[in-house]
């Protein structure tokens, strides 16, 4: 790795204290009323916590539309806490996606994290822009900005999209982002820290000065994770499927070593300079807490 500080870290001299942590944590709207109460529940452990913001994601093709809006406008109503709505622009017009847009700034959001959205077709597949659709995130950044002066966020790969031919069209798409309004990126989850490292430092040296922030992927299940991860492009190295082989049947010790896992992969960040998180809830609440405290954060 290079010594330069990269967009998201700091220096630090030995001995100097650690600048503050920003956490933000990523939830998903839950579709029956026993996982609105799950939802719920974690929310409230882990608002304590002050996070930056909390956001909840978009299904595909907007199938979550009027959940996600409800879950943020609540958010926001009920703990006080900023809340950021994803949203994507897959199989929809500019109209329809604006019209969106528009109903998050008449609820009073004012963060939004943008994407392009998976093919319809499912990942891997070609992507097939709507044809009056924005064609990609870069697009829909422009859109939104045009709109209203939001907090946009905008997603970033440390193992490169699995559309991208090569690293440079990788980077490029991302600044093309940041440079239509973006202020942050968050990325795909990771296992590797040097992957992450090594993109951080591509995209500085491309000329991205907003923070990438790291999106920590605590594993609740290893086989869940590993198939989600294998889905969006995200390895999954065979020293953490050693970690976990044979927990299956032994939720405790896997939790355990869940927690080992992701503690492990913040503090070398930490140590790295890295002072902003993106944690992947899954809408549970228990690592994430346990992450924070490894991370020097409690409850408020
Ligand atoms: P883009 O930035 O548009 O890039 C997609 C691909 O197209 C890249 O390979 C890029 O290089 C290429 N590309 C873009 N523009 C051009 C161009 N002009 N010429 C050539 N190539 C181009 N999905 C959901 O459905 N709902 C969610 O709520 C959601 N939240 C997410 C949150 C985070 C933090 C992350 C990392 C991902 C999330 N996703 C979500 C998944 C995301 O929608 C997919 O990864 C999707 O495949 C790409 O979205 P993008 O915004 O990165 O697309």
């Amino acid at each position: 790795m290079t010594d330069a500080v990269a967009p998201g870290r700091v220096s630090r001299l030995p001995g100097e204290s650690r600048p503050a942590l920003q956490l933000s944590f990523e939830f998903f709207p839950p579709k029956t009323d026993d996982a609105e109460d799950r939802f719920w529940g974690s929310l409230h452990r882990l608002a304590p916590l002050s996070p930056r913001f909390v956001s909840v994601t978009y299904g595909a093709g907007g199938s979550t539309r009027e959940r996600t809006l409800r879950m943020v406008s609540k958010i926001s109503s009920e703990t006080g806490i900023n809340a950021a709505a994803h949203l994507t622009c897959v199989g929809a017009s500019r109209d329809e996606v604006d019209e969106v847009v528009r109903g998050y700034k008449a609820a009073g959001v004012k963060r939004i994290v943008a994407l392009r959205g998976d093919p319809a077709a499912g990942v891997g597949q070609k992507f097939e822009p709507h044809p009056d659709g924005y064609a990609n995130a870069a697009e829909l950044v422009a859109g939104i900005r045009r709109i209203g002066d939001f907090d946009i966020s905008v997603a970033a790969y440390p193992e490169k999209h699995p559309e991208s031919p090569d690293w440079d069209q990788d980077i490029d798409n991302l600044k093309r982002k940041i440079d239509a309004g973006a202020d942050r990126a968050i990325t795909q989850m990771f296992f590797d820290n040097d992957d992450y490292l090594r993109f951080v430092d591509r995209a500085q040296k491309a000329g991205v000065t907003a923070p990438i922030v790291p999106g920590i992927q605590p594993i609740h299940s290893f086989k869940q994770v590993a198939n989600f991860a294998t889905r969006c492009g995200a390895s999954v190295p065979s020293w953490l499927g050693d970690r976990f082989e044979g927990l299956e049947d032994d939720p405790e010790t896997h939790a355990l070593v869940a927690a080992a896992v992701a503690a492990e992969q913040v503090t070398e960040l930490v140590d790295q300079g890295i002072t902003e998180f993106h944690f992947y809830t899954m809408n549970r609440a228990k690592l994430v807490l346990a992450l924070a405290r490894v991370l020097g954060r409690r409850a408020v």
